[in-house]
């Protein structure tokens, strides 16, 4: 398994080359999408580890939801015509101890590291779902797609080098291949249930983004 710091360094990379290609590329893309694709890529770079309960992804991804859960509790209280001064010192905390710890711990129980989420269904799943968020937005089609894209190679990227950091051993305690070769780019995880689950996500999602796929089919027939 490759440490923070490599996947971290891959994710700039392939991200610095994914805003290159954009940039240069024939598309039609807003000026700011190849620094939000250089972005999207670096943070795809680190998805996989939220599987891993004492990693740096996760105690950053469920902070950062916490403190969005807190802001939007927070103008919920300033919305409110009158509040108490209780409510205003109970919601807020509430929303943010309740989604750090609380959904955080809940995730924890439901993933095991290099689970599903090590695995290229879930590659598809980040992609397809950035996809469909975006797309309510109301961005273009063209940005949308190089900003999904680019996640969905991000996360890639970790899945090749946990692969890499498997099979080369760089520890030079052995010479084979690692216990854990094998358990990342893989299209199925230990259990049927998240395996399932997981590509039944993924054709739901294929679904829901439906009339995006047919507008990149209709470009390259
Ligand atoms: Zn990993």
């Amino acid at each position: 398994m490759a440490a923070f710091k490599a996947h971290f360094l891959t994710g700039l990379s392939v991200g610095y080359a994914a805003s290159v290609a954009c940039a240069l590329g024939p598309w039609e893309l807003n000026p700011v999408t190849p620094f939000l694709v250089f972005a999207g890529t670096s943070a795809g770079a680190l998805l996989p580890d939220l599987d891993s309960d004492n990693s740096t992804p996760f105690s950053v991804a469920f902070s950062l939801l916490a403190m969005a859960g807190g802001a939007m509790a927070f103008l919920y209280c300033l919305r409110q015509s009158v509040l108490p001064w209780y409510a205003w010192s109970l919601i807020p905390p509430t929303v943010v101890l309740l989604l750090r710890y609380g959904v955080g711990w809940v995730f924890q129980q439901c993933t095991v590291h290099r689970g599903i989420f090590h695995s290229i269904p879930m590659a598809g799943v980040v992609t397809l779902a950035v996809c469909l968020a975006l797309g309510y937005l109301g961005l273009p089609r063209n940005d949308v797609l190089a900003l999904s894209v680019s996640v969905g190679l991000g996360f890639l990227s970790h899945l090749v080098l946990d692969e890499l950091y498997s099979a080369v051993n760089f520890d030079g305690k052995s010479l084979g291949p690692k216990k854990s070769f094998g358990t990342a780019l893989t299209l199925t995880s230990p259990s049927a249930l998240a395996t399932t689950g997981t590509y039944g996500l993924l054709g739901m999602l294929v679904y829901l983004n439906l009339e995006l796929f047919d507008l990149i089919t209709r470009r390259v027939l």
